[in-house]
Formats: C-alpha cells, structure tokens, sequence
C-alpha cells in the first residue's frame, strides 16, 4: 500500500518527516512529501500523524498493465 498525503488537512507540522525511518519524506510549502519509489510501506507515518492526514491506497493499476506490456514485447 502506497501512502498518500491529504495535502487539505495536512499541517505541514513535521512529525512523519521526522519519523519516517528511511528519510523519504520532506515538506514542501509546508505540505508533507512522500519520494514514494523509496517508500518501503511501513505505516508509520500514517501512524504518527496527529490529525490523520495521511491515508494508503493500492499502487496504480497502471504498474501492472505497463509490465504485461513489456513481457509481451518480441525478444
Ligand atoms: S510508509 Fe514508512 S517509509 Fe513510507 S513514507 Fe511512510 S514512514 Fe516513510
Ligand atoms: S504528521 Fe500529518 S500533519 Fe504533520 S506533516 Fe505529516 S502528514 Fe502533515
């Protein structure tokens, strides 16, 4: 599951950016930020999040449709 900021009720307060244990996140116009190709999906900012803004939903559809596409190339 990929988390997902609610850049509406987002803060911007800090407290994922601290905690996140690989460093991939960051505030940008006081916005939380998530460099999601290094998330390593642990939950723990949604965790800590003291106004719940942060939420996980399922990767895009489109990784698996683009990897099929890739497999059914001629070798
Ligand atoms: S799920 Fe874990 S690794 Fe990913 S952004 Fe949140 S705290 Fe960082
Ligand atoms: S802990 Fe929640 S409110 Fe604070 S920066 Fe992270 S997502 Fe925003």
């Amino acid at each position: 599951m990929v988390p997902v900021i609610d850049a509406f009720r987002c803060d911007g307060c800090g407290i994922c950016v601290l905690r996140c244990p690989p460093q991939v996140m960051g505030t940008v116009k006081s916005i939380a930020v998530i460099i999601t190709d290094l998330c390593e999906e642990c939950g723990i900012c949604a965790e800590v999040c003291p106004i719940n803004a942060v939420r996980f939903r399922l990767p895009h559809r489109s990784y698996r449709s683009t990897d099929q596409a890739y497999k059914a190339l001629p070798r």
